[in-house]
């Protein structure tokens, strides 16, 4: 045994050395005269990779790496554009993301034909019969009326004409009220004869025809026949997130909480190989059942060659910041006596946090506010202390990590515990989170991205969407300027907090994989990882920041094939 082990290693090292020397077998592909940011230190910046199936065989200059290439390979000349590593979201919840895509969003329609536009849009290439739904719209808004009115409101005719094959329903921005098309009101079984349930109306015009609109209860009548999440709205659902997150640049996706129907779609997806983004996947934790299935059978990792890993389980610690709901130690600014709350029972994120590291499952808390952090902080440290040889490397993670005691702020570093942070909350938060916490827990303790970094911590980025869009773009000009999208203020909330265009594309690469245990295949450009990168059309590493918006993803690569290219 002693010798083999010795040889072995020996031969194959002779074996790899041949091939390369020799470029017997030259790469499948090469992407070439490209201004690569590698995010991997012992060779920062290349011009070129070459790669073999889905994984990356060279990378360096235009001359090194084109000495691979042969009769067969592609090439892909980027004409000089920037490439990265693949971006990685690390807290988005995909579903969530596709369903809002599936609505179409009519809050900004400026008249009827432009909503009978959109849902007409919409509608192309959807097949007949499938349900057309939206949301928002809202008749007092629009600069111009439809010409047919009853009460107000527009009638469904000229919508019927433009989507007679699919039923519509759009609810009104109000919630109270809602327009369905003549296919919708035939599949409902609404006609002159219908009457009105009681506390709702379906208005009907002179004649008695109804008009479309449902308002109150009589919504029901439409609603009841709208299917309900199912199979095929969901596989059309994470079609369109999966469209969604590429067209964003987003090569890896780690989803915050799934359940056993999620987890069988994403392996239906994956056995088909149309997963498209790598997912990685947390597991809800409020499920039992879910739970128990995986403790009994691991993690699965690394499933359809590298597009499905479930191993990790999202709990939830306390609520939002907005709504007063973030946990804290002290009372809020703006709300004398109110502390936010404990969402979960604290009792079962302890046990699943113990059963979880027990069982070789990472964990990944909500919190918020700074008892929240405090709180899962000190579960966290218990679960080491009851669990040492299961905790050598555990990358337990907390998810936003937005409002920290300072006393806390280094046990993320100390306890090796992952701060899973959104800088674009940040971004859109902040002009109004100074209410809530007040200038001292603000500036000590909210989005505190470089102490952390600089205590040691690993920080990883995301959105969260669809609470944001997906745009790892607006996420990295957040980290990096600390301004709202507007640009506001001159030089940034609290600029001590910024990181440096380096760390942001860290916590979007390469520590972004090494909160899902996968530096080893993903997050910087090297022999042996994956080919998956991201190319955009200006070097957002250099650009000055007020033009770091205008940031286009030009094309979306995984595993060596690109399935996002913007057209020009
Ligand atoms: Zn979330």
């Amino acid at each position: 045994m002693y010798m083999l082990k010795l040889i072995l290693p020996g031969l194959f090292f002779v074996i790899v050395f041949c091939s390369c020397t020799e470029h017997a077998d030259p790469a499948d592909k090469i992407i070439t005269n490209a201004n690569i940011y590698t995010v991997n230190e012992t060779q920062p910046r290349a011009q070129a990779v070459a790669l073999r199936a889905d994984t990356i065989m060279a990378v360096g200059s235009v001359e090194e790496v084109m000495a691979f290439s042969g009769e067969t390979t592609e090439v892909i000349d980027l004409g000089g554009k920037t490439m990265t590593p693949g971006l990685i979201e690390s807290h988005a919840h995909i579903m969530g993301m596709g369903y809002n895509q599936l609505n179409v969003d009519l809050m900004y329609v400026q008249s009827y034909d432009e909503l009978i536009n959109m849902v007409s849009e919409a509608s192309e290439g959807v097949p007949e019969g499938t349900w057309i739904l939206g949301r928002g719209w809202h008749q007092d808004k629009w600069e111009t009326q439809s010409e047919r009115r009853v009460k107000g409101f527009p009638t469904h005719h000229s919508l019927s004409e433009a989507v007679p094959d699919h039923p519509v329903y759009l609810s009104h921005a109000s919630g109270h009220a809602g327009l369905a098309n003549a296919k919708a009101m035939e599949i409902a079984g609404v006609t002159k004869g219908s009457e009105n349930p009681d506390g709702g109306e379906i208005f009907k015009d002179v004649s008695g025809n109804p008009t479309g609109i449902f308002n109150e209860t009589a919504q029901g009548l439409i609603r009841r026949v709208v299917p309900a999440q199912n199979e095929e709205t969901d596989t059309k659902a994470l079609e369109l997130a999966i469209a969604y997150a590429l067209e964003n640049g987003i090569t890896s996706l780690q989803n915050a909480g799934a359940d056993f129907k999620d987890i069988k779609l994403f392996k239906k997806f994956g056995e088909e190989g149309k997963m498209g983004i790598r997912l990685w996947t947390m597991l809800s934790g409020r499920n039992d059942s879910l739970l128990n299935v995986y403790y009994a059978s691991g993690p699965e990792i690394g499933l359809y060659d590298n597009f499905l890993t479930v191993r990790s389980i999202k709990l939830y610690a306390d609520g939002a910041l907005g709504s007063r709901g973030a946990w804290l130690l002290e009372e809020y600014t703006d709300a004398p006596g109110v502390h936010g709350h404990n969402v979960m029972p604290m009792e079962d994120i302890r046990r699943v946090t113990f059963d979880g590291l027990e069982n070789g499952f990472q964990v990944c808390t909500h919190a918020i506010g700074d008892r929240a952090n405090r709180e899962v902080l000190d579960i966290y440290e218990a679960a080491f202390e009851a669990f040492p040889d299961k905790a050598t490397d555990h990358r337990f993670r907390v998810e936003h990590a937005q409002h920290i005691d300072p006393e806390d702020i280094p046990r993320f570093s100390e306890l090796d515990v992952i701060a899973s942070v959104q800088a674009i909350h940040m971004s859109s938060d902040r002009p109004w989170a100074i209410f809530r916490l007040g200038e001292r827990r603000i500036v000590n303790g909210a989005y505190v991205w470089r102490t952390l970094i600089e205590s040691g911590a690993v920080v990883i980025n995301g959105t969260d969407a669809p609470v944001e869009p997906v745009s790892a773009i607006a996420s990295f000009y957040a980290s990096v300027t600390r301004q709202t999208l507007k640009g506001t203020p001159e030089g940034g909330y609290e600029p001590a907090q910024k990181m440096s265009r380096e760390q942001a594309l860290k916590t979007y690469t390469l520590w972004a994989a090494y909160g899902a245990f996968e530096e080893d295949i993903k997050g910087s450009i090297e022999v042996g990882k994956l080919a998956d990168f991201t190319v955009y059309n200006q070097d957002l590493m250099t650009v000055p920041d007020d033009q770091l918006l205008d940031t286009q993803i030009d094309m979306t690569i995984v595993g060596g094939e690109v399935l996002f290219e913007r057209s020009e």
